[in-house]
């Protein structure tokens, strides 16, 4: 009685992100219930492993009793501080301070933001800001990469490469750019990690020049590109792209939306090809998706000249919500949490997912198995020889989601026939082999599909 008429109200009234509505009218929504762990539980009471985090967010799993105490002595105490006026909050200066310290080379300087969308816009803004500041304002180009994701804000969705976040909206803008993807599984370039990134570094330089280095502002990248299908450059690629940047006076921006707090290993995935970039953003993990929190880290230079520039005068950029005490109070936890025990644990079942994934490379629907730490993806082919993907009228994503949960799992189905992986970094062996298991016998019942094959 509850869910229908939850169902009904939903369907009637909650207008859903990415999701075709009508479709998902005719559907219906799944309410989900309660959760613990790496386990989440719907209003029927169907229990499922949560190997997507929520939407790679729930770094630190769900029920975390410890956030929930932080968040609500935060809200007792101080619910709501605002950083205009000059005013600010305990929390959200020691957190802006443990961030600062627990960053890579000189991001000193954190914008907090309500999410991801929101962080790479505030980059967009502060970069625009910087070049005027530096007296070099025709440097107003922005260059991305194909099937990356940086959003879905108006300016941000033009850097964002896929096609969904464009048709309709009129983005790209004419100032942003692609570049090709690394993407090693389908490089026109073959698979050769060398190869790969000769190929990468030739079309930054070339894009770089025919938009004209003295007009370039930015290049961002993804250190995994998440939502274009988890791809994982070759190691040495994001240090070669910095290097360019470097040798072009262009700013290097580091999404790390979904990389970072421990999604990959360390607390962010540019440490593991030792990268420092000029920007860095962040959301997701930041919080554990407990509430609402994104941070553009800004590195010393980057705010020196912004801040020399403006002189007395206002950088008329902020929001109600930046700097949120309670976020902020989460965040300081989660990263606690992190410290003393997380990462370690995430680390030690990332190693578990991947070789449990790549135990299913046998499997006759799986062509490409890639990852690193506790992010990862499958990528299902009809004929491994030629590659060839999932026929897309069959609408694989939609009945591979739909089998998943059935079986008790809960994962990312691309359009294309990927299917994506984020567990929370607390899982167990246990919660690591469920989610391989439910993966097998839901790729054999696709299997079984005449028109999948
Ligand atoms: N950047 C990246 C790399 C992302 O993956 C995402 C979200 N998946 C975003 C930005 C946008 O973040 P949000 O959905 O919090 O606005």
């Amino acid at each position: 009685m509850l869910a229908n008429s939850l169902i009904e109200l939903d369907r009637a009234h909650l207008v859903h992100p990415v999701a075709s509505y009508r479709g998902h009218e005719a559907m219906g929504v799944r309410v989900l219930k309660s959760a613990k762990g790496a386990t989440v539980t719907d209003d029927t009471g169907h229990s499922l492993l949560d190997g997507f985090a929520g939407l790679w967010c729930v770094n630190a799993g769900y029920g975390q009793d410890s956030i929930v105490e932080a968040a609500a002595k935060q809200l007792r105490e101080l619910p709501y501080a605002t950083g205009y006026f000059g005013l600010g909050s305990e929390p959200a200066i020691r957190l802006a301070a443990r961030l600062a310290e627990l960053a890579p080379g000189d991001l000193n300087h954190i914008y907090f933001t309500l999410g991801g969308s929101d962080a790479v816009d505030s980059t967009i803004r502060f970069i625009r800001y910087y070049n005027h500041a530096k007296g070099t304002p025709q440097k107003d180009q922005f260059i991305s990469v194909e099937y990356g994701y940086h959003g879905s804000s108006t300016a941000g969705s033009g850097l964002t490469a896929l096609s969904v976040f464009h048709a309709g909206f009129g983005v790209p803008y004419d100032w942003q750019h692609k570049i090709p993807s690394h993407y090693s599984y389908r490089n026109p370039v073959g698979s050769d990690p060398r190869a790969i990134i000769e190929a990468s570094v030739a079309a930054l330089r070339a894009k770089i020049s025919e938009v004209g280095a003295d007009r370039v502002a930015a290049f961002y990248v993804e250190p995994i590109q998440g939502s274009g299908g988890v791809l994982v450059p070759p190691a040495g690629w994001l240090k070669a792209m910095r290097a360019v940047c470097k040798e072009h006076d262009v700013l290097f921006v580091v999404d790390e939306v979904i990389t970072g707090f421990g999604r990959t290993g360390p607390l962010f995935a540019c440490e593991d090809d030792a990268v420092v970039p000029d920007l860095m953003t962040t959301a997701k993990g930041l919080t554990s998706g407990y509430v609402p929190m994104g941070a553009v880290f800004i590195s010393d230079h980057v705010y020196d000249t912004i801040a020399d520039g403006a002189g007395e005068a206002l950088v008329g950029h902020g929001y109600t919500y930046s700097a949120h005490p309670v976020s902020a109070a989460v965040a300081l936890e989660c990263l606690r949490l992190y410290e003393e025990g997380l990462l370690d644990n995430g680390r030690k079942a990332g190693k578990r997912l991947m070789e449990g994934l790549r135990s299913l490379a046998d499997h006759p629907l799986v062509g490409d198995v890639r990852g690193r730490g506790m992010l990862a993806a499958v990528e299902l082919v009809t004929d491994k020889e030629r590659k060839t993907r999932l026929p897309p009228e069959a609408d694989p994503a939609r009945r591979i989601f739909d089998r998943a949960w059935q079986n008790g799992l809960v994962i990312r189905a691309f359009a294309n026939g990927v299917l994506g992986y984020a567990p929370p970094l607390c899982c167990t062996d246990e919660d690591i082999d469920g989610i391989i298991e439910r993966t097998r016998m839901t790729l054999d019942q696709t299997l079984e599909d005449k028109d999948v094959r």
